[in-house]
């Protein structure tokens, strides 16, 4: 039987980033703002930071209003789904007459439209490509006598800073243990999706626990932290979203598969060996 890796990459036709289509989307087109609606929008943790930054809200706000959490049943993978408006027409919560109201920081699938990426990715190899979405029927765009080649399309959406902004949260999605199916555990879900995409709570556990009396994580920056009461809320609040979504990867990486992502201190080794009674 065709498991779900091979039926994606069957189901598509295969684009090369010089394959060209003819595409335009603008105000004034008979549908505009049609197709944003009742639409299954996967969120990476990249678009949540982009989004919930746009929008000037805390994440947990903009997590409760604006997102579902789900598990994918195929690989156990805790993933956010855009929650669309309750209205017949199940609208996308930022479409307005004039289109995307957060179109600077829209996310990665609805700048790749009308591309998908199909993926058959594992972490030590697999493939990838784009392909046409099955839309044509819907979309006028597709009328529209603009050309383009992939390549074009992706540069001038921006695809490539989400993508290398989403590289290290995309190789995690691919370790066995999502993509044999098995997941992490309920009591580890929370912990995904807090470092993932509830960035502002992460950053608060962290700086409201011994975490840093445990983990070796910058050389200066920690003793500087520890002594100083404005240091540490100036570091607290300063930690750039970017690089604390890079350090919460890594974290997981540590707490759910046990990697050396993060470095325990010696001190806090040799103690947790004591109290355990070990020699090693
Ligand atoms: S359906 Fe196509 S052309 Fe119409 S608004 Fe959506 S992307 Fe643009
Ligand atoms: S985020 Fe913007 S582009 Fe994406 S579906 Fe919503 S309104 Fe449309």
């Amino acid at each position: 039987m065709e498991n779900w890796k091979d039926s994606i990459l069957n189901e598509h036709q295969r684009l090369a980033p010089d394959s060209k289509f003819k595409f335009s989307c603008h105000k004034g087109i008979d549908c505009f703002g049609e197709c944003c609606g009742d639409v299954n929008i996967f969120l990476t943790p990249y678009d949540v930071l982009r989004m919930k930054r746009a929008l000037n809200l805390p994440s947990k706000e903009f997590l409760e209003k604006y997102t579902l959490p789900l598990i994918l049943q195929d690989q156990q993978l805790p993933v956010s789904l855009l929650k669309m408006g309750d209205d017949e027409n199940k609208k996308c919560p930022f479409v307005t007459p004039d289109g995307c109201m957060i179109y600077d920081d829209r996310p990665w699938a609805c700048r790749m439209y009308p591309l998908g990426m199909a993926s058959s990715k594992t972490e030590t190899g697999g493939e990838e490509f784009c392909f046409i979405a099955d839309t044509i029927a819907l979309c006028n765009g597709f009328k529209e006598d603009r050309e383009w080649t992939v390549e074009e399309w992706l540069t001038d959406q921006n695809v490539a800073i989400y993508n290398k902004k989403s590289e290290a949260y995309m190789q995690l999605t691919l370790h066995k243990c999502f993509q044999d199916g098995k997941g992490i555990g309920p009591s580890k879900v929370q912990m995904f999706y807090e470092a993932c995409y509830n960035l502002d709570q992460f950053r608060e556990h962290l700086f409201n626990s011994n975490f840093f009396d445990l983990f070796d994580i910058k050389d200066n920056t920690i003793e500087k932290i520890r002594t100083d009461d404005e240091e540490l809320l100036d570091f607290a609040i300063n930690w750039d979203d970017e690089e604390l979504l890079d350090f919460a990867i890594n974290w997981l990486r540590f707490a759910l598969f046990g990697e050396n992502t993060i470095k325990v201190k010696d001190e806090a080794w040799e103690k947790k060996k004591g109290d355990l009674g070990l020699k090693i």
